[in-house]
């Protein structure tokens, strides 16, 4: 356990007793108590995920994983654009539990470690096409690998961040080790990357992914687990994704007892939310570069995506995305990026990629897309997500109860998978208290 949830107030880090026990996991909204739990008789669950991006479709599995054998479970996903329309699908993939400096975020080893367990959930997912088990229609049109494990380098870039990064690197996590290494170890590692300051920071474990394929193998993940389901007769499991705005919360056909709202950057959008939640918007710009086909030049296969300034997140041999551009306060939430605004976009990260890795220059645009970052406030902590229940502020049905999980900044790989599966026990249990004090103390400030 880290520091930080050490101190986490009434949260220990550690799972609640009942979420280990099979039996009732519904509380009707706004009568709910844990203590009630075992008392109630099994109903089913229904439930509307609003968003299909990292982090709807996390709290979609684990609501999923997490229902006791015998329950009655239905989730409808709404998503406007489908499956990774927001920033997920347009996101750098890149993944490792540290801030810039290297230093490990709060709750980074949880994170991390449920990251990873969800990336291979996903990976088996694939696999069980490759194979045949699950037929392979889906998987002639995907890629075999939705992980590049290569890890990931950062040269230091002046005198002050070499400190800084050493200090950090020395009580790097365990489970996700910083190395640092010198020039030519570094070179070693990619030829032709600069190391101005004579050293660089090597996290051999972090990733590179590819998220649309990620994001669509969760959703194959999620359809296995109803297909087992059913074919066990255990219970009843339905999952629907329906490609549908949602435009205020009342739009909502059906009756649910619980509404998720995943929206990202956009969750303030809806009138019932609008001015009530402390996020700001932060639209990136990504350039797509490739080599030209008639080159044998090739990224080194074993090489890592870089990080600096501007960042190089590895695709495939001739692939690799730019990133990314820092819009503060843009309401264009397209991911069309205008032919204006890539050539902003690359003459401000050209230079920048360039100081590390000048061979980028051999590489040509291929084109952008870009995304808009839901950013939240900073704390002492970090910037943290905001999680919670939140029937106060949206005055919905009385019989559902509403919850958000937005807020996931720059840092929605890490944190995806562990706060999807903490929101989805909350939201099974009826009780916010199984998340950290942390995550919901926002809605104490905005009173
Ligand atoms: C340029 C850029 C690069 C990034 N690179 C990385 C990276 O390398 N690593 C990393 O960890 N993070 C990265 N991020 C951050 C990461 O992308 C976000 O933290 C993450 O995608 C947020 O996920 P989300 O599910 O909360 O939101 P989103 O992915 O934005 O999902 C919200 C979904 O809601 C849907 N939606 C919105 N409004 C409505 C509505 N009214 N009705 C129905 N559906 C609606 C959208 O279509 C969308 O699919 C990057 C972000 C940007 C912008």
């Amino acid at each position: 356990m880290t520091a930080a949830t050490a101190t986490a107030g009434s949260w220990s880090g550690a799972m609640p007793p009942t979420l280990l026990l099979p039996g009732p996991r519904f509380l009707p909204a706004r009568r709910a108590t844990s203590a009630a739990a075992s008392s109630l008789p099994q109903r089913p669950l229904r439930c509307a995920v609003l968003g299909a991006g990292f982090a709807g479709l996390s709290v979609v599995y684990h609501l999923l994983k997490e229902s006791p054998a015998g329950s009655h479970l239905s989730v409808d996903i709404y998503d406007k654009g489908g499956v990774g329309a927001g920033a997920s699908g347009i996101s750098g993939g890149l993944v490792h539990p540290y801030s810039p400096k290297v230093k490990p975020l709060w709750l980074g080893e949880e994170c991390w470690e449920e990251c990873l367990k969800l990336l291979g959930v996903a990976q088996t997912a694939i696999d069980a096409r490759k194979s045949g088990a699950s037929g392979s229609v889906w998987y002639t049109n995907c890629r075999e690998r939705i992980i590049r494990r290569r890890g990931i380098i950062r040269p230091a870039v002046d005198v002050k961040n070499l400190d800084i990064l050493s200090n950090n690197a020395s009580n790097c996590l365990p489970s996700c080790v910083v190395e640092r290494v010198d020039r030519d170890a570094a070179q070693n590692l990619l030829p032709n990357l600069v190391v101005p300051y004579g050293s660089a920071f090597y996290m051999p474990d972090a990733l590179s992914i590819w998220p649309l394929q990620y994001l669509q193998a969760i959703l194959l993940a999620c359809k296995d687990l109803v297909e087992e389901n059913r074919a066990s007769s255990i219970g009843a499991m339905d999952l629907n994704l329906n490609r549908k705005s949602v435009d205020c919360l009342h739009d909502i056909e059906g009756e649910y007892d619980a509404v998720i709202i995943c929206l990202g950057a956009e969750s303030d959008l809806l009138p019932e939310l609008s001015g009530k939640l402390p996020l700001r918007t932060c639209r990136g710009v990504i350039a797509h570069m490739q080599l030209p086909t008639n080159t044998r030049e090739c990224y080194p296969d074993q090489s890592p995506s870089i990080l600096s300034d501007a960042w190089l997140a590895v695709q495939g041999p001739k692939d690799l995305c730019m990133g990314s551009t820092w819009e503060w306060r843009s309401r264009n939430y397209s991911a069309e990026v205008s032919e204006e605004e890539s050539s902003r976009a690359l003459q401000e990260l050209l230079p920048k990629a360039s100081v590390i890795y000048p061979k980028i220059k051999d590489w040509t645009f291929e084109g952008a897309r870009a995304g808009v970052r839901a950013m939240p406030p900073n704390t002492t902590l970090g910037s943290l997500p905001l999680l919670g229940c939140i029937d106060d502020l949206v005055q919905g049905k009385p019989s559902c109860r509403y919850w958000l999980f937005a807020g996931l900044g720059a840092r929605g790989l890490l944190f995806h998978a562990f706060l999807g599966k903490l929101m989805a026990q909350a939201v099974r249990l009826g009780c916010e208290n199984v998340l950290p004090p942390e995550l919901t103390s926002w809605k104490r400030k905005q009173r």
